[in-house]
Order: C-alpha cells, then sequence, then structure tokens
C-alpha cells in the first residue's frame, strides 16, 4: 500500500517545500492521514528518512533512498541569498530613514517663539517691582511652545502663576512658561523646539490672557528674554 509522505520545510523568507515518497507498509495508517514535518529554517534537516516504495522488493521494509543533496543546497543558498538581500534592503532603508532624519533635524529652528499674540510687556521695573518675563497676549488656549528643545522639570501650580511649566534645555538654560490655561505635557517629558507645552490662559495674578515667559541662564538669573531669543533669530515684539 503505497501513500504520500508529505514534508514541508517552513522558512523564514518563504515556504520551501520539498516531497518525498515512502512505503508504510504495516504502519496501519489510512491513506489520507498524511504526517507532516515542519522545521523551522533548514530544508535539508527532513531530508533522508524518504524512500521510493519502488525500490522495496517482496514486501521487504524498502532501502531509504536520500534525497539529491544539490536541491536542498540550492534551495539553502536561494534563502541565504534573500537573507542577505533583505538585510542589505534593511540596511539602506536605514540609511536613508538617517540621512531623512538628519535632514529634518537641520532644517529645524533650533529656537522659536514660546507663542504667536501681541507682545504687551517687557522685562523690567514695572509698577514699582520688577518683572522679570514678557508677556504675550492672545485669546484663551492658544498653543504655547518649548522655545528650544529641553525636557519638562516642572509642570503644575506655581505661585502667582496659577500653573506653569518649566523645560530646561541642553545648555542649562530655563525657560519659563506661566498663568498657562492647561499643560500638555508631564514632568520629565522630552521637548523639541516648537512642541506644544500648554495653552494660554489667566491663571494666578494676571490681568488678561497672556504668556508670561521667563528665561533663566545656567547660573539661574532671570535674564531679559527679548535679547536672549533676538540672538537666537526669534522677534516677538
Ligand atoms: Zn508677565
Amino acid at each position: 500500500m503505497l501513500r504520500g509522505r508529505v514534508v514541508v520545510a517552513a522558512v523564514a523568507a518563504g515556504a520551501f517545500v520539498a516531497a518525498g515518497q515512502s512505503m508504510a507498509a504495516g504502519e496501519g495508517h489510512a491513506a489520507d492521514s498524511d504526517d507532516f514535518e515542519f522545521t523551522a529554517n533548514d530544508a535539508s534537516a527532513s531530508f533522508g528518512t524518504a524512500a521510493d516504495s519502488r525500490t522495496g522488493m517482496g514486501g521487504a521494509a524498502p532501502a531509504p533512498e536520500v534525497l539529491p543533496v544539490t536541491k536542498s543546497t540550492s534551495a539553502s543558498m536561494e534563502l541565504e541569498k534573500l537573507n542577505r538581500s533583505s538585510r542589505v534592503t534593511e540596511a539602506m532603508a536605514q540609511a536613508e530613514a538617517a540621512r531623512v532624519a538628519a535632514e529634518e533635524a537641520a532644517k529645524r529652528p533650533k529656537v522659536v517663539a514660546p507663542a504667536a499674540g501681541r507682545f504687551t510687556s517687557g522685562f523690567g521695573g514695572r509698577w514699582g517691582t520688577t518683572h522679570y518675563g514678557i508677556d504675550i497676549a492672545n485669546s484663551k488656549g492658544t498653543p504655547i511652545v518649548s522655545v528650544s528643545d529641553g525636557i519638562v522639570i516642572e509642570a503644575g501650580q506655581a505661585s502667582g502663576f496659577g500653573l506653569w511649566v518649566r523645560v530646561q534645555h541642553d545648555d542649562g538654560t530655563i525657560t519659563v512658561y506661566g498663568h498657562v490655561n492647561t499643560i500638555t505635557v508631564s514632568e520629565g517629558d522630552k521637548v523639541k523646539a516648537g512642541d506644544q507645552i500648554a495653552t494660554m490662559g489667566n491663571r494666578g495674578f494676571s490681568t488678561g490672557t497672556h504668556l508670561h515667559f521667563e528665561v533663566w541662564n545656567a547660573s539661574g538669573k532671570k535674564v531679559n528674554p527679548l535679547p536672549w531669543l533676538t540672538e537666537r533669530g526669534v522677534s516677538v515684539a
């Protein structure tokens, strides 16, 4: 009684199927209950067990016939080629992605304005006290963005500011965004120049919807944000 025995090798880069025949004398299986063997990635691993019933004589156990090894060798080589070409394709895609990212990074401004709006108050003496920032007024909900790349070191309540966000930049400078209506980042978030961090509001000691923006240098001194922005190519006044 002859029945087919199918050896299936499932391989990563596409299925390679090797089929052999064997005689299953005395095993008592039904003809349609083929055995399947699956191997991960080596087609040749499944060879060596297949036998051709025609070589069996007089009901004796068939002599094992090893299938031509050239078939599995060429299949392995094809797979190796596929693997190699997919690695090359992957490397090329990665290089292209890196090139695009570098190009985007180069085009991206290093410093941007913290918000769109009217410049309403400058840095310095005001109403018998010192105003340590600049004010930019616009409607409630206007996006407020980080002026430069950095990390959010504080996002929450602050006396006088109602709610504020503070971002520390690579050179140690800290920028402060006060009176915000909503905060859209969390402490510890990394931000890029232009990433939204809050929306404009009127919280704390504020006389109208605006952003109060401060720049603290690396020594912690509050400096005039206007020249700091101007020197970096940004004009808000
Ligand atoms: Zn202010």
